[in-house]
């Protein structure tokens, strides 16, 4: 059962809460799970199951051509990855791709790229002819994706965040003078790694 996602409003997080989704027009309102990195109470997602329907509804619509919908992704994936801000991107395209994207940049950075992973997906399914409902596709990989991407780092992402984020940059540790770099300075994402792999071999343990 997909989890209702929260972000930590504190140091950026996007994690699975601990509140399942129930189905189509399932509202969520004021509700918070704790994050599992600071321990803030971290707000869930409230217009959560909107997203998907807006998400699916775009990606299957009869009405706007595969080129417009591939523009809207390719503009998400610049935004995520840094390239270009968020303002000058939706200037870019237009209709209703511009809508998606801005309710996407809303709730951050790190955000828009999980949902472009969905988006590349769910376009790549629909035009392939499979019979899967969408929405079911998409609150799973949406889940999936939550479990393995690359997060923000407390110490240097805030949350809601309009600010490109470098995804997969390597923190050098710093060290004070005379301090060699073998003996206490871990890589500042060894924890993340590990919880990731955790994370990961977790749900294969749950089965599938
Ligand atoms: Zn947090």
């Amino acid at each position: 059962m997909p989890k209702i996602p929260a972000i930590c409003r504190t140091c950026g997080l996007m994690f699975p809460s601990g509140l399942a989704y129930m189905g189509p027009g399932m509202i969520v309102s004021r509700s918070f799970s704790g994050c599992p990195r600071c321990r803030s109470d971290a707000p869930i997602l409230s217009g959560y199951t909107t997203l998907i329907s807006g998400l699916v509804a775009f990606i299957i619509s009869d009405e706007i051509e595969f080129s417009e919908k591939q523009r809207m992704i390719d503009a998400a994936t610049s935004i995520s990855s840094g390239k270009v801000r968020p303002a000058e991107a939706i200037a870019s395209i237009d209709g209703d791709g511009a809508k998606v994207l801005r309710e996407w940049t809303s709730l951050g950075i790190s955000f828009a790229s999980l949902l472009v992973a969905v988006a590349s997906l769910l376009l790549a399914y629909s035009t392939s002819g499979g019979n899967q409902p969408l929405d079911s596709i998409a609150m799973e990989k949406f889940d999936e994706t939550l479990a393995t991407i690359q997060q923000p780092d407390s110490r240097i992402a805030p949350a809601y965040s309009q600010r490109p984020v470098a995804m997969g940059s390597k923190v050098k540790p710093q060290l004070k003078q005379g301090q060699a770099p073998t003996t206490s300075a871990k890589p500042p994402n060894e924890n993340r790694k590990a919880r990731r792999a955790r994370m990961k071999k977790e749900r294969t343990n749950k089965g599938k």
